[in-house]
């Protein structure tokens, strides 16, 4: 068993994958080629936004968002520390300041309770992070960012194709950032990312910014990145883009099927469910669990690779307890992110896993978690 199964997806679309990339192979327009601004289209109507700015990474959408916003070094950006490393990256190397602060422990999300109280006079922008597929306290985090006049970036990189109220990740704030990454819910085959807005001034930076900050050829009005996605993982892209609704379907189906799974264990399981609020839903980036305290999860991990069952830890470290990101470690730490980067565990999880895979992983993890139990 796989914890994502790519193959399976390419063998069901292969004939269009296949057909997309001849296409840019004859047509040779390697850089900038139509299937570039035929995607932006596509993903911009997808969203419901305006503009799409494809890139060439997930960690390159957020750093061009922040570059467009103008972020001026020693400025803040309040973000949550229980998230892959490029979240705070992008802001430390502009010379920002990441402010973490702590996540809900039902959801793993940035939890905006905390964020006024780590406003100050340098803070620019707030960072959520729509882990594991589900799109944070967008709303919440909206009004206090509006009250404040800053900008807000939802890292979206796990959670493309969700909804939230009615509307799509990505959709939901001054910049949305995804990742085209293979194994995330939107995947290419090699990297990419794309960025959403609303606003055309930014937009427009944002697209200066990718091309070395040109307006027209050689006219550089700003410094900007090489931070271009290329044709062929564009033409990709699009050659999935027809699957990916049924792929979503599927994505939640296993969700709620995982969660029937593991509930029909009874109390039996040390372990807890992601909560996923009522007014979006979750796309499963990732199917993560919470391991209850005092659950061994190292042996839990080898039990499962044992039987041939992969699982991975997201992630193991919250941020400022990583060496590089220690400088930024908030007085008191972020207690709940701490606690629950020793706990979690995902399982594997994509449009392909079959219903019988799912149902020999929650027996193994059954089994797997017996002796934690006693
Ligand atoms: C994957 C990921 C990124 C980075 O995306 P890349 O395309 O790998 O650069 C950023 N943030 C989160 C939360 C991610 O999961």
């Amino acid at each position: 068993m796989q914890f994502i199964d790519l193959q399976a997806q390419y063998a069901a679309l292969k004939g269009e994958i296949n057909a997309a990339i001849q296409r840019v192979l004859d047509h040779g327009q390697y850089i900038m080629g139509p299937e570039v601004a035929q995607v932006e289209q596509a993903l911009a109507a997808f969203v419901g936004v305006k503009h799409c700015i494809t890139v060439a990474s997930g960690t390159e959408a957020l750093l061009i968002a922040l570059m467009a916003l103008e972020l001026q070094p020693g400025d803040e950006v309040i973000t949550t520390p229980f998230t892959f490393a490029a979240t705070a990256e992008v802001i430390a190397l502009l010379g920002g300041v990441p402010v973490f602060v702590d996540v809900q422990p039902d959801t793993c999300n940035l939890d905006p309770a905390w964020i006024e109280a780590a406003i100050t006079p340098r803070t620019r922008a707030i960072m959520p992070v729509s882990l594991y597929g589900q799109v944070a306290d967008l709303a919440e985090v909206n009004a206090i960012a509006a009250r404040h006049g800053l900008a807000v970036i939802e890292d979206a990189a796990q959670s493309f194709g969700a909804t939230y109220q009615g509307r799509r990740s990505c959709g939901l704030s001054t910049f949305g950032a995804t990742s085209f990454f293979p194994s995330k819910p939107l995947g290419c085959y090699g990297d990419g990312g794309a960025l959403f807005t609303d606003d055309d001034r930014l937009a427009q930076a944002a697209r200066e910014i990718r091309v070395h900050g040109q307006s027209a050829r050689y006219t550089h009005t700003r410094v900007g990145v090489g931070g271009r996605m290329d044709t062929l993982q564009c033409a990709v892209v699009l050659a999935k883009l027809p699957r990916f609704e049924w792929e979503l379907a599927r994505r939640r189906a296993l969700g709620e099927r995982y969660a029937r799974l593991i509930d029909h264990h009874g109390a039996g399981l040390p372990l807890q469910r992601l909560a996923v609020r009522a007014d979006r839903d979750c796309v499963w980036g990732q199917y993560t669990v919470i391991l209850s305290p005092g659950v061994d999860r190292a042996a839990v991990q080898a039990r499962l690779k044992d039987v041939g069952i992969p699982t991975a830890v997201h992630y193991p470290r919250a941020l400022h307890q990583q060496a590089a990101y220690a400088r930024f470690a908030p007085a008191g730490g972020c207690p709940v992110a701490e606690g629950l980067a020793a706990r979690v565990m995902s399982l594997p999880m994509s449009p392909d896993l079959a219903e019988a895979d799912q149902e020999r992983v929650v027996a193994a993890l059954a089994r797997a978690l017996a002796p934690a139990v006693g």
